[in-house]
C-alpha cells in the first residue's frame, strides 16, 4: 500500500504524524512509505533518517498526494491538500470537523474515506490508538512546566543557609489524562498538589500520585467516563469550593472539558482578583474557550498582579515525543485496516472503524458532523 506524509502547513504545527521509527516497521510490512521532504524538520526528524528507515522523499506535494492510497496527517486537511489527493484515498488525522464543515464537504464530495482521530472510541481495545491521550498527556506535562517556568518562586521546599523555603501550592482543575499528567508533574518537581474533577472516579487517580483530591458531593460522570455539564445549583456549590483553593494557590492549572462544549468557567475574574500576588493560572482550556474568564488563547494576560497563560497547541511545543507517541497511534490503528497480505480492507463492524470514520463513499457517517454540513 502507498502510505503518504505530507509537512504539516497549519501555523505553529511542529509534529508530523509519522516518525522515522515507524516509517521503517511499515516499510518492513511491505508498504510503500512517501514523505515530503522536510516533513519532519519542526520535531527534529530529518530526511535523512526517513531515507535509512526505507521511506522514499518526495519534493513535490501534489506529486505526494496524488499517488497515495493512504495519506496521514496531524491537522485537518487543507482544501489544496484535498484536491490533491486521488478519488478514494484513506485519510487519517485529527479533522475537527466543526471547525471546518466546508472541507468535510470536499471530502465528502472527493469520496475520501477519512477517519478522525479524535472520533476514535475510548475502549480498551483502543487505548494504542487513543490520540486524545498521547496528545493530552504531553499537553499536562507542558503546562506544568509552563507555570514552573512562569511563576517567580521555587515548587520544592528547600532547606537552606539562606533559610527554609515553603513549596508552592499547585492546584489542578480536571483531573483528566492532562490534569493527571500535570499533577504528576508539579508533584516531581516538588510541589504540594491538590486537585478536583466533577468525576468523582477521578479521586482514585489523584490520591494514587500523592496528591490531594478536593471532594464534593457532586458526580458528573456520563457517558463513555466523560462529565456532564453541571446544573446551575451544582456549578455554583463548585465555585463557592474551587475559590478557596483558588485563593489559596500559587499556581492553579485547568484543564476541565466538556465534549462538544464550550469548556466550562471555573475561575472568574473575581478569583483572579483575589489570588495572591505573583500567582499563575496556566488554562490548558484556551483551545475551548478557556477555565477561566480573562483567559486570551494563545496570550498571556495580567490581572492585578496575577498572570494568566492561555496556550495553544502544547503539543507542538513537545514536537518530538508528541509526534513518535502519535506515531504509534496511527501504526496501531493501520494494522486495523492493514491485511498482512499487505493489501487494504475496511470492517465495517468493527466498532473502532466504525465509530472514527468520518466520511466514506461520498457520504458523511458521523451524525452531529452531517448535521452540521448538510
Ligand atoms: P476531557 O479532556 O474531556 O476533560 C478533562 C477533565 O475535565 C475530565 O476529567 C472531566 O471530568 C473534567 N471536567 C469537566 N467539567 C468539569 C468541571 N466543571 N469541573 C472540574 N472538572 C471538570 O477528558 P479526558 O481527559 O480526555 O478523559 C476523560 C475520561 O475519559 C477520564 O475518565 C479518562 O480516564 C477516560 N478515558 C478512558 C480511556 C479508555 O478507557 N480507553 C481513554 C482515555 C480517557
Amino acid at each position: 500500500i502507498k502510505i503518504a506524509v505530507p509537512k504539516e502547513e497549519a501555523p505553529g504545527e511542529r509534529r508530523v504524524a509519522l516518525v522515522p521509527e515507524v516509517a521503517g516497521k511499515l516499510v518492513r510490512q511491505g508498504h510503500a512509505v512517501a514523505v515530503e521532504s522536510g516533513a519532519g524538520v519542526g520535531a527534529h526528524y530529518l530526511d535523512d533518517a526517513y531515507e535509512k528507515a526505507g521511506a522514499q522523499l518526495v519534493e513535490k506535494r501534489t506529486e505526494l498526494l496524488g499517488g497515495a492510497q493512504i495519506v496521514l496527517k496531524v491537522q485537518p486537511p487543507t482544501e489544496d491538500e484535498i484536491d490533491a489527493l486521488p478519488e478514494g484515498a484513506v485519510l487519517i488525522g485529527f479533522m475537527y470537523p466543526h471547525r471546518y464543515p466546508e472541507r468535510v464537504a470536499k471530502m465528502r464530495d472527493k469520496k475520501l474515506t477519512v477517519f478522525a482521530m479524535e472520533l476514535v472510541p475510548r475502549i480498551t481495545r483502543a487505548q494504542a490508538m487513543d490520540a486524545l491521550s498521547s496528545q493530552a498527556t504531553v499537553a499536562g506535562y507542558k503546562a506544568a512546566l509552563i507555570a514552573a517556568d512562569t511563576i517567580d518562586r521555587f515548587l520544592p521546599m528547600l532547606t537552606t543557609a539562606a533559610g527554609t523555603i515553603r513549596p508552592a501550592q499547585v492546584l489542578v482543575l480536571g483531573a483528566g489524562v492532562a490534569g493527571l499528567q500535570a499533577i504528576a508533574t508539579a508533584k516531581r518537581l516538588g510541589a504540594v498538589v491538590s486537585a478536583y474533577d466533577v468525576r468523582r472516579a477521578a479521586g482514585e487517580q489523584v490520591r494514587s500520585l500523592g496528591a490531594k483530591f478536593l471532594e464534593l458531593e457532586i458526580d458528573a460522570e456520563a457517558e463513555g467516563g466523560y462529565a456532564r455539564e453541571l446544573t446551575e445549583e451544582e456549578k455554583a456549590k463548585e465555585r463557592a469550593m474551587v475559590e478557596e483553593a483558588i485563593v489559596a494557590a500559587d499556581i492553579v492549572i485547568t484543564t476541565a472539558n466538556i465534549p462538544g462544549r464550550r469548556a466550562p468557567i471555573l475561575v472568574t475574574k473575581e478569583m483572579v482578583e483575589r489570588m495572591k500576588p505573583g500567582s499563575v493560572i496556566v488554562d490548558l482550556a484556551a483551545e475551548s474557550g478557556g477555565n477561566c474568564e480573562v483567559t486570551k488563547p494563545g496570550e498571556t494576560v495580567q490581572v492585578g498582579d496575577v498572570r494568566v497563560v492561555g496556550p495553544l497547541n502544547l503539543p507542538s511545543a513537545l514536537a518530538v515525543h508528541a509526534s513518535e507517541m502519535y506515531a504509534k497511534n496511527l501504526h496501531n490503528f493501520l494494522e486495523l485496516i492493514l491485511t498482512e497480505e499487505g493489501g487494504l480492507e475496511l470492517d465495517w463492524d468493527d466498532e473502532i472503524l466504525a465509530g472514527s470514520v468520518l466520511v466514506h463513499d461520498g457520504e458523511i457517517k458521523h451524525a452531529p458532523t452531517r448535521e452540521l454540513v448538510e
